[in-house]
C-alpha cells in the first residue's frame, strides 16, 4: 500500500522560474491530503497528472501567502469542476475570514461543504485519526504561528499463521483475539505465545512535514524516529543571521534536527530564490545527516 509524498512546490517566499512555492501531495494507503498550497497549486496538480477532486484533506501550515496563495483557486476549481463531496481544511483560524471574504465578493456558493478545523498554534495535538492513520501537529517557531504536521499509519490487526491455527484446533471467536495481540491458551493450559501464532506486524510508516521555523529542540522530539522527515532549509548556514531574523533554518540546521531525531530520511526545502544550485545546500546538510535529499518539482518520494 502506497506511501508517497510529491513535491509540487520548494520554493520560499516567491516563485522562481523552476520552482513553485511550497505545497505537497500525500498518499497514505487510499487516503490523499494537500499539505500546504502556494500559489500555482492547481498547476502543478494538473502538471504532475494528481486528481485533484480526490484530495480530501488540506493541511495548511501558517497564512504566509508562499503557502496557502493557491488554495483559493484550487476551492474555487473543485467547486466548477462539480465537486459535491466534503473537503475537510486544518488551518489557523483567520484562514476562514481571508476565504468567505472572497467567497463573498465573488458571490461563490461552495457545491461542497468546506469543513474548517482550526490548528492550536500554541500545543501539538492529535487533529485527524481514522482506521488506518494519525495526524498529529508540531509547533513550530516562526514570524507567525505556524504548525507542522506528522503523519503515522496506526497498527493494523496480526495476519495469523494458518498451519499453527489449524494445528490448535483453534476457535474463529480466539482467532480475533490473537490478532489483535492475544496469547493462546490451550484446554490443557499450555500458553502459546502471541508471536508463534503471528507473521511479524507490518513496519508503521511516518511522515513529519516541518515547515517554516527556526532551529527548534522541541521539534526533535516531535519527530522522533519518523521514517521521513521534511524540514524546511531556506538558507546556507553562512547566511544564519539572515534566517534567524526571518525566522528560518539553514541546511546545517535541518541536518541537525534529522540526526538528533534518529529519523530514517531528510528532505530539504523551501530554498531561498537566490539559489540556483542546490547542490551546496544539498552537501551542507549531509555533512549533518548523509541521508538527506533534495525536494524536486515532480518527483515522489516514497517511504518504505
Ligand atoms: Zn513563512
Amino acid at each position: 500500500m502506497s506511501f508517497q509524498v510529491t513535491i509540487l512546490g520548494c520554493s520560499s517566499a516567491t516563485p522562481t522560474i523552476d520552482r513553485n512555492p511550497t505545497a505537497q501531495y500525500l498518499t497514505i494507503q487510499d487516503r490523499h491530503f494537500l499539505i500546504d498550497c502556494g500559489e500555482g497549486t492547481q498547476m502543478q496538480l494538473r502538471k504532475f497528472k494528481i486528481k485533484f477532486n480526490k484530495i480530501s484533506h488540506v493541511f495548511i501550515s501558517h497564512l504566509h501567502g508562499d503557502h496557502y496563495f493557491g488554495l483559493m483557486g484550487f476551492l474555487s476549481s473543485l467547486h466548477l469542476l462539480g465537486r459535491t463531496t466534503e473537503m475537510h481544511l486544518h488551518c489557523p483560524e483567520a484562514l476562514k475570514e481571508i476565504l468567505e471574504l472572497q467567497f463573498k465578493h465573488s458571490d461563490t456558493r461552495l457545491r461542497y461543504p468546506l469543513i474548517y478545523h482550526f490548528t492550536n498554534t500554541l500545543n501539538g495535538e492529535l487533529i485527524f485519526e481514522d482506521d488506518v492513520l494519525t495526524v498529529e501537529t508540531v509547533v513550530l517557531n516562526h514570524r507567525v504561528p505556524c504548525t507542522g504536521f506528522i503523519f503515522r499509519e496506526k497498527p493494523k490487526p496480526l495476519s495469523v499463521i494458518k498451519e499453527k491455527i489449524a494445528f490448535y484446533k483453534i476457535k474463529p471467536s480466539e482467532i480475533l483475539k490473537i490478532k489483535n495481540g492475544a496469547d493462546f491458551v490451550t484446554e490443557d493450559g499450555q500458553i502459546i505465545e502471541n508471536k508463534f501464532l503471528t507473521h511479524p506486524p507490518a513496519n508503521l510508516r511516518s511522515y513529519a512535514f516541518c515547515s517554516d521555523t527556526t532551529y527548534l529542540e522541541s521539534v526533535i522530539e516531535a519527530v522522533k524516529n519518523v521514517d521521513l522527515l521534511y524540514h524546511e532549509a531556506t538558507f546556507m548556514h553562512n547566511l544564519k543571521e539572515r534566517a534567524t531574523e526571518t525566522y528560518h533554518s539553514t541546511c546545517k540546521e535541518a541536518g541537525m534536527i534529522a540526526q538528533k531525531a534518529n529519523v530514517k530520511q531528510l528532505i530539504i526545502g523551501h530554498y531561498s530564490a537566490r539559489y540556483g544550485d542546490l547542490n551546496p545546500l544539498l552537501q551542507e546538510a549531509q555533512q549533518e545527516f548523509a541521508n538527506t535529499l533534495l525536494a524536486k518539482e515532480g518527483t515522489v518520494y516514497s517511504v518504505e
